[in-house]
């Protein structure tokens, strides 16, 4: 059999191994199957690389340009996804396995590539939060702004995940404009490493935007700056190891760790024998110990049920795990494949030795299962294995020890405080999940619970046909955990982003903040155009640009027309005495509906032009009421400008309405879509 040199990508080259290079074996047939590393790696040459190559290139582009980029990466992979399933399978895991990581993948890249797209601008700055007012008269103002850090990011990552646990850390590495150097875990490099290839093959990222390391990582952490990010995904032990490198401290480098964690399920109080919400829980628990032979950081270690479902929910899940199939995760057939490698496989029968302190087995025996298509002997096979507490109060090693593999241990509680209780104990986790059907049930969860646990998930009868799982970290959600967790967070949609950038507190001028902002800010300077600015295209619009209208009068019957025409006939608009006796109004005042709508008449350009549609309108303030006899004037000033596709982009124009004495009655911000330029035709 040939045994693979697994390479590395540095400095635009692969590096094939030396004579030190580390061994990795089938989890199936135990047989060596590749080598990986190189002692002489010149890891100065890479984090060189990816600090005067990579990172300007990444810089020079926009968020628009990264998420396209991004987007561009999933496509590869998602055409070439076959050969990623085909070499994932000596890692142990089953077809089903490798949805979760290559698809789940894949899909992480399409979420950022969106995310970007939507959620951020068409620029190289990135907006946190509104203008803060820092003067009375508004000429010195505050912006929370973030940029790229100017380094690179060291993605150490675990075994069990080796396509997800890279993307999810390099989509939004990409996105903020930092170039990656990715270590994965030595036992399943060789699928990072095809998964490198792909991406390095398919030309679409920038030189130096994406290196490899496989086997050992050196001196690198010793050699990183105050503008490096360190995001490690991995065992406590290694993460305490790795977070008190001097140099990290020293430089107060990044360092987001992605650590065990002993993750709890809770059977509500609430549910009934036979509802769906006892059947789910059972599925659900069933699910989190045999998908990636439990080698899920997510993993369901702990499962609380009150003491009356007790026996009932132990003998549901001995029925369900007798019915798993494991072995070969190449035969359809197989439900439950092997762990990574035998090493692996000593690891968790010793830790489940620990659980059996203070629990018995009541499913499943390491000594005695059925292995379908493979030589249990050869493999690194363990059947599934549930463990039950009768005194979780007293039991530490339930509460403390991770067995990384499909090992979970049930445990019964009195009442929901409890339960809350107990899952607390885990010092720490990436997810609990409550299985209720009692609202009130999920609140005191979330307050008893809340600060121990990175994600709470909730899931009943309602929910359970489209809920995500309670393994499944979402692009959108944030992932990771306090305390024994490891204190970080990772994805969470732009949350993510913001881990690989620095936040700046910029103070100045509104001509300033403008400038850099790309976004008008009221009080800087205005341009004032002859043609109305509906009947410009969106690229010759400027931000900025103000346009004032003429005034309009209202009258008693504007009002109470409008009240008759909407049916909006509310006792302030129409009966003087009851006006006048509310503290907001002087009497009888017009409709804040009918303002806008005057609003838009007076700015409206009528024509067929570039101005597609109104997509909305935010933060919309009335501050002035507006009586019979008053009048109104709009002033529309260009705030924004987002490209949206290759057809039109998005405007944001900011809305004042004034009455006769210039006092403003309302402020908002209206969006309107308007073709490019280059829609001559329009
Ligand atoms: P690990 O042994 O801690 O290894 C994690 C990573 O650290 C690997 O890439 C490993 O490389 C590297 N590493 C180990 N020692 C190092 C050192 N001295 N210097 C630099 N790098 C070093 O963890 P694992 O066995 O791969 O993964 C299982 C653990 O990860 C479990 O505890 C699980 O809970 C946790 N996990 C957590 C999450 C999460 O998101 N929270 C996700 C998945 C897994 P080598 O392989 O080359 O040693």
């Amino acid at each position: 059999m040939t045994v693979q040199d697994i390479c590395s990508f540095s400095a635009g080259k692969w590096v094939g191994c030396d004579d030190e290079a580390r061994q990795i074996f089938s989890a199936i047939t135990g047989d060596l199957i590749a080598r990986a590393g190189n002692s002489s790696l010149d890891i100065e040459a890479m984090l060189d690389f990816a600090r005067t190559v990579g990172g300007p290139a990444l810089r020079t582009l926009t968020f628009h340009d990264r998420a396209r980029l991004i987007k561009s990466l999933a496509l590869v992979l998602a055409e070439k996804k076959q050969m990623l399933y085909d070499i994932s399978f000596s890692t142990g895991a089953t077809q089903k396995d490798h949805v979760i990581d290559i698809d789940g993948g894949i899909g992480t890249l399409f979420s950022f590539a969106s995310i970007g797209r939507r959620e951020m601008p068409d620029d190289q700055i990135y907006l946190d939060g509104p203008v803060e007012p820092l003067s009375r008269n508004g000429t010195f103002l505050g912006q929370h702004i973030c940029t790229s850090l100017q380094g690179v990011a060291v993605h150490i990552n675990a075994y069990n995940f080796p396509v997800w646990g890279m993307l999810e850390k390099l989509a939004p590495a990409l996105l903020a404009g930092l170039p990656a150097i990715v270590k994965p875990a030595t036992a399943t490099c060789y699928v990072t490493e095809l998964c490198v290839r792909i991406i390095i093959e398919s030309g679409i990222l920038p030189k130096g935007a994406l290196q490899l390391v496989c086997g050992g990582i050196g001196d690198t952490l010793s050699r990183l700056t105050s503008q490096d990010v360190v995001s490690f995904t991995g065992s406590s032990n290694t993460a305490i190891h790795l977070r008190s490198q001097p140099q990290l401290i020293k430089n107060s480098i990044r360092f987001i760790a992605e650590q065990d964690s002993l993750n709890a399920s809770i059977l509500g109080p609430d549910v009934a024998l036979g509802s769906p919400e006892f059947d789910l829980f059972a599925k659900e628990v069933k699910s989190e110990m045999i998908t990636k032979a439990g080698q899920k950081c997510t993993a369901i270690r702990r499962i609380f049920v009150s003491q009356a479902h007790l026996n009932q929910m132990v003998e549901t899940l001995k029925t369900k795990l007798a019915n798993t199939s494991v072995g070969d995760p190449r035969l359809s057939e197989t439900d439950m494949g092997a762990l990574v490698s035998k090493v692996q496989k000593r690891d968790v029968l010793e830790k489940a030795s620990l659980i059996g302190r203070h629990a018995e087995c009541v499913f499943g025996d390491p000594d005695n299962f059925d292995v379908i298509g493979a030589e249990v002997e050869n493999g690194a096979f363990v059947p599934p294995m549930l463990f039950y507490c009768p005194d979780p109060d007293t039991a530490i090693n339930v509460h403390d020890t991770e067995v990384f593999g499909p090992v979970s241990t049930i445990m019964a509680y009195r009442d929901i405080d409890h339960a809350i209780e107990l899952a607390n104990r885990g010092k720490g986790s990436l997810v609990a999940s409550v299985i209720t059907n009692a609202p009130d049930v999920a609140r005191q969860a979330v307050l008893g619970a809340g600060a121990y646990h990175g994600r709470l998930y909730f899931n009943n009868r309602m929910s359970m046909k489209e809920s995500t799982g309670h393994g499944s970290p979402m692009p959108q959600m944030l992932h990771g955990g306090p305390g024994r967790a490891g204190g970080g967070e990772e994805l969470g949609g732009i949350r993510g982003v913001l881990h690989n950038m620095q936040r700046t507190a910029v103070q100045g001028s509104p001509d300033i903040l403008t400038q850099i902002s790309k976004k008008w800010v009221p009080g800087a300077k205005q341009t004032f155009e002859t043609d109305h600015p509906f009947t410009r295209t969106f690229g010759t619009l400027v931000v900025g640009e103000t346009f004032n209208t003429k005034s309009r009068t209202i009258s008693i019957e504007d009002i109470e027309h409008f009240a008759y025409f909407t049916g909006d006939t509310f006792y302030a608009h129409m009966d003087e005495a009851a006006a006048k006796r509310n503290p907001f109004f002087p009497g009888r005042v017009a409709h804040g509906y009918l303002l806008l709508s005057f609003a838009a008449g007076l700015f409206v350009q009528p024509d067929e032009g570039p101005v597609l549609a109104n997509t909305g309108l935010d933060n919309l303030r009335f501050m002035k009421p507006i009586q019979a006899g008053d009048s109104i004037k709009v002033c529309l000033t260009v705030k924004h400008k987002k490209p949206r596709n290759e057809n039109y982009g998005e405007v944001r124009w900011h809305v004042n309405l004034y009455n006769q004495d210039d006092a403003l009655v309302a402020e908002y911000e209206l969006l309107t879509m308007n073709a490019y330029e280059r829609l001559a035709s329009i």
